[in-house]
C-alpha cells in the first residue's frame, strides 16, 4: 500500500505539471527512491499503472532507479556512500574513513522525481 499511496502522489503532481505546461500527455516519467524507503521499484511500477488510469500520465511509461543510501559523518564531515544488504541491521553506521559511529543518514529516504517526459 506504500507504494500506492506514493503512485498516487507522484500522480498527483505530473497532473498539476501537464496543466501548468500544457502537456496533453505524459511520456515518460524517471524516479528515484532511497534505499531506505523500502519501496519495491517492481511494485512502484504496478502502482503507477493503477494510480494514472483516466489520467493524462496513463500508459507512461516508469523508469526507477535506487537510490543509494549515504551517510555523513559528523566528525570528519565525509560522506559515505552504502550499500544496503537485506536488512537495515546488515550494516553498520560507522565512517569508513574515521571509523566514527556518529552518523547522519544524508539520502535514501526519499523519492525523488528526476524527469518527466511528455507531450504537447
Ligand atoms: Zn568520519
Amino acid at each position: 500500500m506504500h507504494e500506492l499511496s506514493l503512485a498516487m502522489s507522484v500522480v498527483e503532481y505530473l497532473q498539476n505539471l501537464a496543466k501548468e505546461q500544457g502537456m496533453k500527455r505524459i511520456d515518460a516519467v524517471f524516479l528515484e527512491v532511497g534505499e531506505l524507503t523500502h519501496v519495491d521499484p517492481r511494485q512502484l511500477r504496478e502502482s503507477f499503472k493503477i494510480a494514472s488510469q483516466g489520467t493524462v500520465a496513463e500508459g507512461s511509461k516508469v523508469y526507477v532507479k535506487r537510490r543509494l543510501v549515504c551517510l555523513k559523518c559528523t566528525k570528519c564531515g565525509r560522506e559515505n556512500k552504502i550499500e544496503l544488504k537485506d536488512t537495515i541491521t546488515d550494516y553498520s553506521l560507522k565512517c569508513s574513513f574515521c571509523g566514527s559511529t556518529d552518523v547522519e543518514i544524508d539520502k535514501g529516504r526519499e523519492l525523488l522525481l528526476k524527469r518527466v517526459k511528455g507531450s504537447k
